[in-house]
């Protein structure tokens, strides 16, 4: 293809079964999605890129890079918001599960695993309707509340059956046993259990090894060890005879088996098992699985009567035990650190861009802030008005008191100007121009209101107490009016531009009033200020 040729509908689909398929090797996933994104990227196509980032981001999650992955996550998460797509932003809150899983953080995590079942609607694929509710059940068991996670394993399971998505109900009733066999409820993980193999064998198809072991550790707690035995056997040989190359899972099996020989009373052969289980996790630092081989280890000596040993191994057990929970801590510590860096980055950034657009010494909007947003205000209603407020013969107060004292008058000016706008127009803002100089804008508000409302801000600053800051000398504004329906074009420049002439007339008018009116000279409506001394 090259680019030249992608179908977007291939394209889709390709993202499609990248999107929904639970079993694919990372690497390989992430592969895939960096080609997919690169041709959504050439189709030009912003949803198709956003899902193939989004697959992209869950894979790099998933080979370790937790940082990058929630950045990009919540990049993509707020694409989706802004262009309302509930299908990319429920996979995105899916996604944020999976990152708040690793960081341990299980309020966060059934938060979004929540958000994401919520969003599902008729859009979802049957994928997700059944998948959704599974992780959502999934963080409720592992926060131990399984009265509020079968509810929604029973209905993924109904879900599943109705739209044949066989595959996933395995994969579902995997994971529901695996709760129940977490939270202890070896009866119910039983029956579970069960339902699983019925489903493999009504459609014909062979458990995963991973599923094996699963029936094998349920088989154990239940007390039936030479049936786990055999189960855990078939799934050794599946898992030799497939493509696995993870050793990891290899040595989880092992342990399994040795327990059920340890059950069965056949105390060589398990002891055979949890060497090969131990060689294993010591070659890959399994520290996790070490820690159960111990204890397994400190059991199997209990069962031949070698107290003094099993005491021995029960204390390495609970060494190691202590030093895993110390490890896992810091590795879950250093993930979220990692999610606090990401999301405090942004918040610079945000912080950044926000400074960027405010004048520092009053802490008003600046030009910056008013060039960026002032069109689209003016396009979006035509009953703006804008004003433009200067302080009258401010030189003087610098040159006769000081420039500090004329920052503390800017700083004070801009105050009163501000609050009094909010109190005529609160969806308006003040901008500082640049110098002594402010823009008032008051939307949804003729000029002829607006002018009547400036006249009173105008007021307000003169009659404002100056004393403790100008000593006696007064303050007062000239004020520059323009509605932006009055000028021709409609545009920020015209709308400025007579702003500005009025203002040149309030002050050759006589400085402390507010001028309004389009044309040059005539028809302006000038307020003298009646009470000003
Ligand atoms: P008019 O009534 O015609 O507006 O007279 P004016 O003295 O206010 O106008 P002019 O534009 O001549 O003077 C503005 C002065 O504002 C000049 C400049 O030094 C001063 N200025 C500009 N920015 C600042 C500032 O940030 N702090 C202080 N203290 N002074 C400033
Ligand atoms: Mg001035
Ligand atoms: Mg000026």
């Amino acid at each position: 293809m090259d680019g030249v040729d992608i179908d977007v509908a291939q394209l889709s689909a390709a993202l499609q079964a990248l999107e929904e398929q639970v079993s694919v090797k990372a690497e390989v996933g992430y592969t895939t999605a960096l080609e997919l994104e690169r041709q959504a990227a050439a189709v030009g196509d912003e949803m198709l890129i956003a899902r193939a980032r989004l697959v992209h981001a869950n894979m790099l999650r998933r080979t370790g890079d937790v940082a990058t992955a929630a950045r990009q996550v919540h990049d993509i998460h707020e694409w989706a918001l802004v262009h309302g797509d509930r299908r990319l932003q429920a996979r995105t809150h899916l996604s944020w599960a999976y990152l708040n899983r690793l960081t341990g953080d299980t309020a966060q995590r059934l938060e979004h695993a929540l958000s994401a079942v919520e969003l599902l609607d008729e859009t979802a694929t049957p994928y997700m309707q059944v998948w959704y509710r599974c992780t959502l059940a999934d963080a409720l068991a592992d926060n131990g509340d399984m009265d509020a996670a079968r509810p929604r394993f029973r209905q993924a399971e109904a879900l599943a059956r109705e739209l044949h998505q066989w595959e996933q109900l395995t994969m579902l009733l995997n994971n529901w046993a695996v709760s129940e066999y977490e939270n202890d409820d070896f009866p119910r993980a039983r029956e579970v259990a069960a339902r699983m193999l019925e489903h493999a064998a009504a459609h014909g198809f062979d458990l995963e090894p991973a599923q094996l072991d699963t029936i094998g550790a349920i088989q154990i707690e239940n007390g039936e060890y030479a049936e786990a035995e055999q189960t855990m056997l078939v799934c050794i040989a599946r898992r030799d005879a497939g493509e696995s190359d993870n050793a990891d899972d290899l040595a989880e099996y092992l342990l399994n088996l040795a327990r059920a020989q340890r059950g069965s009373g056949a105390t060589d052969r398990a002891q055979a098992s949890l060497d090969a289980a131990r060689e294993l996790c010591v070659d890959r630092e399994l520290h996790g699985l070490l820690v159960r081989v111990h204890q397994e280890q400190a059991e199997l000596h209990a069962a031949r009567g070698e107290f003094a040993e099993a005491f021995a191994a029960q204390k390495v057990f609970v060494a190691a035990k202590e030093n895993l929970r110390a490890r896992q801590e810091q590795a879950k510590a250093l993930t979220r650190q990692t999610l606090f860096e990401t999301a405090e980055a942004r918040e610079e950034a945000q912080q950044f861009r926000e400074q960027a657009r405010r004048d520092p010494l009053t802490g008003l909007r600046n030009r910056r802030f008013v060039d960026e947003e002032l069109t689209a205000l003016i396009a979006g209603d035509p009953d703006l008005t804008v004003a433009i407020a200067d302080i009258d013969h401010f030189k003087q107060i610098n040159d006769q008191l000081s420039h500090d004292t004329g920052d503390q008058v800017l700083v004070q000016v801009a105050k009163v100007l501000e609050t009094e706008l909010a109190a005529v127009a609160p969806e308006g803002f003040v901008a500082r121009l640049g110098g002594e100089e402010f823009l008032l804008v008051l939307p949804a508000t003729p000029v002829i209101l607006a002018t009547r409302h400036l006249d009173g801000i105008r007021r307000a600053i003169s009659e404002f107490d100056w004393h403790d800051t100008t000593n006696g000398l007064p303050v007062t504004v000239s004020i520059g009016v323009a509605g932006v329906n009055e000028t021709s074009p409609r545009s920020q420049s015209a709308a400025l531009a007579t702003a500005d002439r009025n203002l040149y007339a309030a002050k050759h008018a006589g400085r402390n009033r507010v001028v309004a009116g389009t044309e040059p000279e005539p028809r302006r409506r000038a307020y003298r200020d009646r009470t000003a001394p």
